[in-house]
């Protein structure tokens, strides 16, 4: 079943948009965050005059919303670098002192 609730309007195997579009968009995961202040989304997208990308975005609960693309490698450095301070909050776990 897809969005519009009858068949796929796509011929783009993942893309999940429904009805007409310039960007294939495939809605990957959506994180409330900041005590919901914001949703932040991440998408796979690829405008038609594009290669295929992330698309990285932040939803306030008030105000106006922004839009990142990012390239996979931009993407890999971004995932990096999430990973390392979540890392780095683990093994800096309970120490507030060095
Ligand atoms: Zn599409």
């Amino acid at each position: 079943m897809t969005a519009n609730g009858y068949g796929k309007d796509c011929s783009v195997k993942w893309c999940d948009e429904a009805g007409v579009h310039t960007v294939h968009r495939h809605y990957v995961e959506s994180i409330r965050a900041d005590s919901g202040r914001w949703v932040l989304g991440v998408n796979v997208v690829r405008p038609h005059s594009s290669t295929t990308g992330v698309e990285l975005t932040t939803v306030p609960r008030h105000g106006r919303s922004t839009v990142v693309r990012l390239g996979s490698h931009e993407a890999d450095l971004l995932h990096e670098a999430i990973r390392e301070a979540v890392e780095r909050i683990q093994r800096g776990a309970g120490r507030d002192t060095a």
